[in-house]
């Protein structure tokens, strides 16, 4: 019997950080819009609220979590650790719950692949789970390759500099330094992470916010690899028709600002919503951005600086020379932004949500990573679909002119243009009807449904 009868309610488990919850809550959008109900699952220090207003979703929290905030010292890969260890049991009495007041109408639970105690409460409750990857189709194979590492090995193998730029088998262009896993705390405790996140358990695809024109090979070594469906729908923002709500608040003046800029001359700069900075590199930035001549648009999140709440740190002549050159929001709306005539480049820390906006809208990159995927996402910007240009070693303001200048000005930048203009069309074309995107969704609405 079809499940689609009865059976129509989709338990979305988004980890609770901006660029994860934003493509989860896009899917569960896309799905809304193909006939499914949406409840959305959230641990107490989630960041849905602006989501709860005004998707037509439901919700519920399930009890007893960790704050991200509670503990300062907390490194990622503990806080990941932790979250899971202290959600499952809670988690469980809530779809329980939710069996028993709604007459068994779930047909699946899609979790994030970082939040693997649902997967666990869905194996014990035998109820069909999905798997979501916000990351790219390679970080996933990585995934796999470091989960089968020895990892006291793998530890005293990365001191040597000749391993670390030795190619990993079956990965080619990849070199041992280049696998994501700096910037999350220690190796041994990632690796074990890594083996609960690649664990399938009962699953029964694996959806990823990709596209098949910029991943091919990285999606056939990984199906190779996981041995169940993947569904690559990306960008979901594009199929959802909308960013959704936003983190914080979008200040829409720099829109009236770029407005009078000429066509192509703006760099935009953002490092995403969790990137902190010391001072002194904040200060590099400001002097190499206003010594290029080109206008700029510059994100400055509040407490991105470290140790402070946003730009009180920088001498006053600095802001006010950043002023005069540019212009400043503590939150931009990213996507109309990146497609505004005005904006020539993208000074990017290589999220993988503002690769895809940035693609989608043909618009070239600095990249400046701080972390394990951000820089495997650079290597596949700059080297792999040549859209982009690398920023590398300690910020010098010297360095972010001639980066400026290359993109926006030198011919270097106009032949990534051209490149990222190509690959907007193809990304694209990918999610209308027919497209590489658009097919992956039919097949996972009938995968849901039967
Ligand atoms: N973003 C935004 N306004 C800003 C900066 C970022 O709307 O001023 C959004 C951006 O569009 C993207 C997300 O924040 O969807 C950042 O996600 P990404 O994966 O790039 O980086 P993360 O924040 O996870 O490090």
């Amino acid at each position: 019997m079809e499940k689609s009868a009865t059976k129509r309610r989709i338990v979305l488990v988004p980890l609770p950080l901006h660029g994860h919850i934003t493509p989860m809550m896009q899917l569960g959008r896309v799905l809304n819009l193909k006939g499914f109900s949406i409840t959305v699952a959230q641990v107490e220090s989630n960041q849905v609220s602006s989501w709860q207003h005004s998707s037509g979703f439901e919700f519920f929290t399930i009890p007893k979590s960790v704050s991200l905030f509670q503990d300062e010292a907390l490194e990622p890969v503990e806080y990941l650790i932790r979250l899971n260890k202290t959600n499952e049991a809670g988690f469980k009495d809530c779809i329980t719950q939710l069996l028993i007041q709604g007459g068994n109408d779930i047909a699946c639970i899609i979790y994030d692949e970082f939040m693997y105690f649902s997967g666990a409460a869905a194996t014990e409750l035998k109820l069909p789970s999905l798997i979501f990857s916000t990351q790219t189709a390679i970080h996933k194979v990585c995934c796999y390759v470091i989960s089968k590492l020895n990892p006291k090995k793998f530890l005293i193998d990365m001191q040597d500099p000749e391993l670390q730029n030795k190619l990993v088998e079956n990965l080619h262009p990849l070199s041992y330094k280049d696998l994501p896993t700096a910037g999350f705390g220690p190796l041994e405790r990632l690796i074990e992470l890594i083996r609960e996140i690649v664990n399938k358990r009962t699953a029964s695809a694996v959806i990823i916010n990709t596209v098949t024109c910029l991943e091919s090979s990285s999606l056939t070594r990984l199906q190779q690899e996981i041995s169940i469906p993947v569904y690559p729908l990306g960008p979901l923002h594009i199929s959802a028709s909308s960013s959704g709500p936003n983190l914080l608040e979008e200040d829409m003046s720099c829109i009236e600002w770029l407005n009078k800029q000429k066509p192509r001359s703006v760099i935009y700069i953002s490092l995403g919503s969790m990137v902190q900075m010391e001072t002194k590199e904040v200060l590099e930035m400001a002097w190499g951005l206003c010594s290029s001549n080109q206008p700029f648009l510059w994100v400055i999140r509040p407490g991105s600086i470290a140790g402070f709440e946003w730009i009180e740190s920088l001498p006053k002549e600095v802001i006010r020379m950043v002023s005069e050159k540019g212009y400043v929001v503590k939150w931009a709306p990213q996507i109309e932004v990146l497609g505004h005539p005005s904006v020539g480049g993208f000074w990017s820390h290589c999220g993988w949500n503002s690769i895809l906006e940035s693609i989608a809208e043909g618009v070239p990159m600095i990249c400046r990573p701080f972390q394990g995927e951000q820089k495997l996402n650079a290597k596949y910007i700059v080297s792999g679909w040549s859209v982009g240009i690398h920023l590398e070693g300690e910020v010098e303001r010297g360095e972010v002119e001639r980066a400026v200048k290359r993109l926006i000005v030198d011919e270097e930048g106009a032949g990534m243009r051209e490149r990222a203009l190509g690959l907007k069309e193809k990304v694209k074309a990918s999610t209308r009807s027919g497209g590489s995107s658009y097919n992956a969704l039919d097949e996972l609405v009938t995968h849901l449904s039967t």
